[in-house]
């Protein structure tokens, strides 16, 4: 895979820390798959992009009518999006605001914001579009670089005032990325910004506090930073895997009493990131991958994982990052599967140690999958972290010893852990 990194003006990145982030990430991922993915990688930096970061900005800004407008295979996007109109609209309105903010407040508006033409009368066509999107349009690939050697591309857009979100696409001829003259096309390829901070910022505890997630560790983790979790993110959907680990949504009320058909409602909104355990999720207690989403890139076998369809007791997996034995249980359910695993605190684990997150060592987690089938799930959630207390606002994903969860007909119960592994058994109601 070829790393290239495009920065403005003032992007202090360099080949040697860029280089650093890609052997972290090259550990992690190797950490993570047990050693089944290794990611080679190249990495050129070539400088400022042919458009200044500032416009771009501006540009995103309008959030109306970009996004068609790159989208058009012959980017003609002054036409479909009426762009002199409603630029020199939203310029115009900007000027008043200028006026405006100067008389009243005695403020001085410096930086161009084009969003005022949302303001405007003009009525354009086109939708928003991030602007990592539009800086594609402007990244010129150095003719030195044999394309056809990599599998993927990253591009890496620094910009301190700057943060533009991360994504996974696929170049296609009516993008605007160029080597020469010719433009890059079938190609896959993924975005993340960067800035000074998320490049150094260790991975924190959002939800409760500004602790990092390495201050548990004590072995031999990669202490990702924000811009290098950002970039593994964008880099295992680069792999193939299309889709997020989801969990049940924090921030509203989920129907307990209907969750199997809320499950099957697949609804996208629902659950977001919402696996607060990884790196496709929420990246909030760990930054594991569901095993679900593990499975499905290979990172582990089928004799790694105990397939469950009738009734067993005492089902044992070893705990989730064990080297040897069955360490996750797939339980077939309707439409798909219930995934179980275990952690104790050990490696990416660790992190779990925190004093509001040890309740997760002392059970096993239970995730919902949909039959995976990348054709049909390409663009769904599959993997839902479930929540056996049904507390959403709690840090607690575990099910303990004690207590029981059932869903499509299946109870989980009598748990055991030893502690370097957990032990439940499994009940079918018909
Ligand atoms: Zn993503």
């Amino acid at each position: 895979m070829l790393a290239t990194a495009y920065a403005d003006t003032q992007g202090s990145i360099d080949k040697e820390s860029i280089t650093k982030s890609y052997q972290k990430l090259n550990k992690y991922g190797g950490d993570l798959s047990r050693n089944r993915q290794d990611a080679n990688f190249d990495v050129v930096v070539v400088g400022s992009i042919s458009e200044s970061l500032k416009n771009i900005k501006a540009w995103s800004q309008t959030s109306t009518f970009l996004s068609m407008a790159f989208n058009q295979t012959d980017h003609e996007y002054g036409q479909v999006c009426k762009l002199e109109e409603v630029v020199a609209s939203a310029q115009a309105i900007f000027n008043e605001k200028i006026e405006f903010y100067r008389s009243y407040y005695g403020y001085e508006l410096t930086e161009l914001n084009l969003g005022y033409a949302s303001d405007s009368d003009v009525e354009n066509p086109c939708k928003e579009v991030a602007a990592g999107e539009i800086v594609l349009n402007y990244i010129r690939v150095p003719q030195k670089i044999n394309l056809d050697s990599y599998d993927v591309i990253a591009f890496h857009i620094y910009d301190n005032d700057y943060h533009s979100g991360g994504f996974q696409g696929y170049l296609q001829a009516g993008d605007g990325v160029t080597q020469g003259d010719e433009k890059v096309f079938d190609k896959t390829f993924f975005v993340s910004g960067a800035t000074d901070f998320n490049q150094s910022q260790k991975v924190r505890y959002p939800d409760f506090d500004e602790k990092v997630l390495a201050d548990y560790y004590t072995q031999q983790q990669v202490e990702l930073t924000e811009f290098e979790q950002q970039t593994a993110h964008e880099l295992i959907h680069a792999f193939g895997l299309s889709t997020h680990d989801c969990g049940l949504d924090h921030y509203s009320d989920v129907d307990f009493s209907n969750l199997e058909s809320v499950l099957l409602g697949n609804n996208y909104a629902n659950f977001s990131y919402g696996d607060w355990f990884s790196v496709m999720g929420a990246s909030s207690y760990s930054v594991d991958l569901a095993p679900s989403s593990k499975e499905y890139l290979g990172w582990v076998n089928s004799n790694q994982i105990h397939t469950i369809e009738s009734d067993q007791t005492s089902v044992e997996i070893n705990e989730a990052y064990s080297n040897d034995g069955l360490f996750y249980a797939k339980i077939k359910v309707e439409q798909g599967w219930l995934y179980v695993s275990y952690y104790n605190g050990n490696s990416y684990g660790e992190s779990l140690m925190h004093p509001k997150l040890s309740g997760n060592l002392e059970g096993i987690q239970i995730r919902y999958t949909e039959s995976r089938d990348p054709e049909v799930f390409k663009t769904l959630t599959t993997s839902v972290l479930l929540d056996p207390n049904a507390d959403l606002t709690d840090h607690d994903y575990a099910l303990k010893p004690g207590y029981s969860f059932s869903l499509y007909g299946v109870t989980i119960d009598n748990v055991v852990i030893t502690g370097e592994s957990a032990v439940f058994d499994v009940r079918y109601s018909n």
